[in-house]
């Protein structure tokens, strides 16, 4: 392609609604164009991009097994109803009706619509195992959609689902999607960690997310270098590195005036105690009970942990009202001394505290130098904070923590939806079973947005070589030069006739500004073609990543960088 024929609309500077670098850059180099709020047409440039990300993707899944369909973005309220997902879903869904006024919605995602197929086609164990797959435009209706392509209200996506006869077929086939999604953005040049995720009430390790490496992430990954453990900040575990002063003797428990001191600064800033010798009291709401569950001042309570740690299927924060029932006081006093009908749950760290500050039970009052054992008894134990970098892994090496953003997702499902509708085969004794299914999907836009996430710099994208919408751009310096042009010619000629995906900025412009937008839209090399070097017969390369200048004779420019390129 020859610059002077593309649509390119460079801009100076970015649209001032932009606020993180993939969305400012992608504006500024013309790579997408807003239509409307999280709504973006993808230039001839993002377009490069994203065909490339899903040439990637479909070899990937092809040779995993899975199967290419495409399903309509329009889906039936029906199928929604049968799973409960109409209601559910809320807003997010977009709703539209036909002139019948029959109810559809815009997909966000396709399980109800998979599982409609599956349960008409799939009628014997000898059907299975299957996994389709499509990629396809998906809708979500955002209330504030922002970051561009990162989060936008009409997007792509690859979806997959399998279906498998029993829960050994279905792991074997987990762990073949895990392949391909290590593949998959292994060739797609980006630098991401699979972390364990959330698996809900299935259990064990069948859910993890594919987060792309890069500091404005959204998402923390917890780490450890040693045993290559990962895990997302609610899945993560490990042990509290907190060495506390379980040594020092017990003191007399004393109640302290703290009047409308609700929050853990106002006490600690009060009481003159550090976060860390304070107990915090939460009173939740555990399958229909309460509990009070106690972690230090400085720790906050992870949800998913507790849940897991008590095997309890509902778990809310109680309201006001509730907190007043169970501990006799407001908001902001609770604590566990004195406590009645209220089981208590203790993070594992309190046992390493004493004498620390809890609140009362009483308004306007907390305790100083309460003591386990002595002062109140804990029903249980447990890890119940968030880990954070510094803790402990199970392997005994400190934890990292690290921002990414997530771009894949693989989880198993169970027989969730296959139950709900009855999506049944018949199994070697001839008895029906639900088939047990599985979900896997990759944010494609999103890949891209990760991806200018991870390689930018002041002056621009940097793209992987594997995913750039050009390997390559020619920049010639004053087009015009017959010198020049037939050297700039040539190369192109000859560059396109090894394959290699080339752009010649054939524009009459400044040399500056020519590099300028190279460097904007993020070719990973650009060779330079100008009447001084070919005085001396030759031409410089320059690596966008490292900005290295290579000074190569013209006539071995081309292999050159075939070989920077790894093209055979
Ligand atoms: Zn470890």
């Amino acid at each position: 392609m020859k610059w002077s024929q593309a649509l390119i609309p460079t801009l100076k500077d970015a649209p001032s609604e932009a606020e993180i670098a993939s969305h400012k850059l992608m504006l500024r180099a013309g790579y997408i164009k807003k239509v409307a709020s999280g709504i973006y047409t993808l230039m001839p440039l993002g377009l490069k991009v994203l065909l490339k990300v899903v040439n990637i993707i479909r070899a990937e899944m092809n040779r995993a097994g899975a199967e290419e369909l495409l399903m309509p973005i329009l889906s039936p309220a029906e199928l929604w109803l049968e799973t409960g997902r109409w209601e559910l879903y809320g807003k997010e869904m977009m709703r539209v009706h036909d002139r019948q006024e029959r109810k559809f919605a815009l997909g966000p995602t396709h399980e109800e619509v998979i599982t409609d197929l599956a349960r008409s086609e799939l009628k014997s164990y000898r059907d299975l195992p299957k996994n389709f797959y499509q990629i396809q435009i998906k809708f979500r209706d955002e209330i504030r959609p922002r970051f561009g392509l990162m989060r936008a209200r009409e997007f792509m996506m690859k979806d997959a689902y399998s279906f498998d006869r029993d829960e050994a077929a279905a792991e074997i086939t987990y762990g073949k999607m895990f392949e391909a999604y290590t593949n998959i953005f292994t060739r797609c040049g980006l630098k991401f960690r699979a972390v364990e995720a959330e698996s809900g009430n299935i259990g064990g390790s069948f859910s993890h997310e594919f987060m792309v490496l890069a500091e404005t992430g959204e998402e923390t990954i917890i780490h450890c270098e040693k045993c290559g453990s990962a895990a997302n900040k609610e899945r993560a575990g490990g042990n509290c590195s907190f060495e506390g002063n379980a040594a020092e003797p017990e003191r007399p428990l004393e109640k302290v005036s703290t009047p409308g001191m609700k929050t853990i600064e106002a006490v600690t800033g009060f009481m003159k105690v550090k976060a860390q010798e304070l107990v915090k009291t939460l009173i939740y709401i555990i399958d229909g009970a309460p509990v009070a569950v106690l972690v230090k001042g400085d720790d906050e309570v992870n949800e998913h942990r507790l849940k897991r740690n008590l095997n309890a299927s509902e778990v809310f924060l109680a309201d006001a009202k509730q907190v007043e029932k169970y501990t006799g006081a407001p908001v902001g006093f609770a604590g566990p001394v004195g406590l009645k009908d209220v089981a208590i749950v203790a993070d594992s760290s309190l046992k390493k505290m004493k004498n620390f500050a809890a609140g009362a039970n009483e308004k306007d009052a907390h305790y100083k130098n309460v003591n386990l054992g002595r002062d109140f008894k804990a029903d249980k134990f447990a890890d119940l904070r968030f880990v954070s970098e510094g803790d402990l892994c199970s392997c005994g090496c400190k934890l990292s923590s690290q921002k990414g953003i997530e771009v894949g997702h693989t989880f198993k499902l169970g027989t969730k939806y296959s139950s709900k509708m009855k999506a049944e085969f018949l199994d070697e004794a001839g008895k029906l079973q639900p088939a047990i299914m599985g979900c896997y999907g990759i944010g494609v836009t999103r890949i891209l947005a990760a991806a200018v996430e991870q390689g930018n710099d002041e002056n621009g994208i940097i793209w992987p070589a594997e995913i750039a919408p050009y390997q390559a751009v020619i920049t010639a310096i004053n087009y015009a030069d017959a010198a020049v042009k037939e050297t700039a010619d040539r190369l192109y000629g000859a560059l396109l006739a090894e394959g290699v995906e080339v752009l010649l900025d054939d524009r009459d412009m400044s040399a500056g500004f020519k590099f300028k937008d190279a460097e904007l839209i993020g070719i990973p090399f650009r060779v330079t073609v100008g009447s001084r070097g070919l005085k001396e017969n030759s031409l410089e390369i320059n690596i966008r990543k490292t900005k290295e200048n290579i000074k190569v004779p013209v006539d071995g420019a081309v292999a050159k960088l075939k070989e920077l390129l790894n093209v055979k």
